[in-house]
């Protein structure tokens, strides 16, 4: 076995440099520089044994540029990244006037089958380290030339579903030696994994929770998303309230317009009244992304107009809840969650 270094932090490197009988202060040296994703051979700090020591003995687990595909209308640049067992992930570098955005992904394909996704439908591979979620901000980062100024994980996985890792991950990231991205500055989307979102609430690090919630009914929301049935809305609308009790973060819920499907003006009333109710007295402002559905060859599931998501966010603001709609980004290279990593599995397989 060999060990993932890529994953540690300052106090657990030195452990590991005490361990080959080399100076504690090795872990100050080359923290910073694994963190923003160097090659163990650019660690030319170490004497050339050592760097070969390492090589042998450490896991390379920076993510490779596999392809790299860049939008001509708005300068998204989407990643396919090769791990070091083969398998591939994909990363969206997405730029803003606030600064650049980096969506990454969390597992290998997806365990929990939301109908509309392309992510899932080769099922969960595996998890990813904390070094592969970090390497996928190092290498897209290094590889642009850009700043990562915020991270929005809502790539291809469950966040939730690879909790102990995600939060290495986040405290890796957000480490003052390494890329040092501020909590504030990350998003976490999660299809409504319950007890991740009590143990979230536990850890307390102020990033921002976002919940895919899609349908305002349990009817509804179970037949597009499977997860629904092991926690159902009620119980995921408590989890939050506790979550924002406890941690004083408001919570952004992600609705994705699915054409005849939860797109109607009942349902938009349907969606106020259940999140007004559920989060009345607690003084939480109330916040809906809208998505128009990215449509997903497999799928059969149909983008509605500009307009009716249009009257949705009207629908919802006349109730009291702030309404966004989600800008496209990337859409000549493939942006959508997933599709590049099926892409390249489906030519693969020819
Ligand atoms: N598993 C997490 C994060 C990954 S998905 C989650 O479910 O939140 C990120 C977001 O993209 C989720 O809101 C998801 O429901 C949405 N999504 C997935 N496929 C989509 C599609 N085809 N069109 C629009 N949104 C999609």
């Amino acid at each position: 076995m060999k060990t993932d270094i890529y994953s540690m932090l300052p106090e657990e490197l030195e452990e590991y440099f005490l361990s080959l009988g080399e100076p504690k202060f090795r872990a100050k040296q080359v923290f910073p520089r694994l963190n923003i994703g160097s090659l163990i051979e650019e660690l030319t700090m170490l004497s050339k044994p050592l760097r070969a020591r390492l090589r042998e003995e450490a896991l390379d687990s920076l993510p490779r540029v596999e392809r790299k595909l860049v939008s001509k209308i708005d300068g998204t640049v989407k990643y396919l990244f090769r791990l070091h067992d083969g398998s591939c992930i994909e990363s969206v570098l997405m730029k803003y006037k606030h600064g650049n955005s980096l969506c990454i992904s969390s597992q290998v394909g997806c365990y929990m089958g939301c109908r509309f996704c392309a992510s899932t439908i080769g099922g969960k591979v595996r998890d990813l380290l904390p070094s592969e979620l970090l390497g996928q901000v190092a290498v897209a980062a290094r590889d642009s030339g850009e700043r990562v100024s915020n991270i929005v994980m809502m790539g291809i996985g469950e966040p939730l579903d690879n909790f102990d890792n995600v939060v290495k991950f986040l405290k890796l990231v957000n480490h003052p030696d390494g890329i040092n991205i501020g909590y504030r500055h990350i998003s976490l989307s999660t299809c409504g994994v319950v007890p991740g979102i009590y143990k979230l609430a536990e850890v307390d690090l102020p990033i921002t929770l976002s919940i895919s919630l899609h349908a305002a009914t349990d009817e509804q929301r179970s037949a597009i998303m499977p997860v629904n049935k092991k926690w159902n809305i009620s119980e995921l609308l408590t989890a939050c309230v506790d979550y924002y009790k406890k941690t004083g973060r408001r919570i952004s819920f992600e609705y994705t317009l699915i054409s005849g499907k939860n797109d109607t003006q009942s349902d938009a009333s349907e969606l106020a009244t259940l999140l007004t109710s559920a989060f009345r007295g607690t003084g939480a402002p109330l916040h809906v992304n809208l998505i128009r559905v990215n449509e997903v060859e497999e799928t059969g599931f149909k983008r509605g107009s500009a307009e009716s998501v249009n009257a949705f966010a009207a629908a919802l603001e006349a109730r009291g809840v702030v309404a966004t709609v989600r800008r496209r980004l990337g859409s000549d290279v493939n942006a959508a969650c997933g599709q590049l990593r099926r892409q390249s599995m489906n030519n693969d397989l020819k």
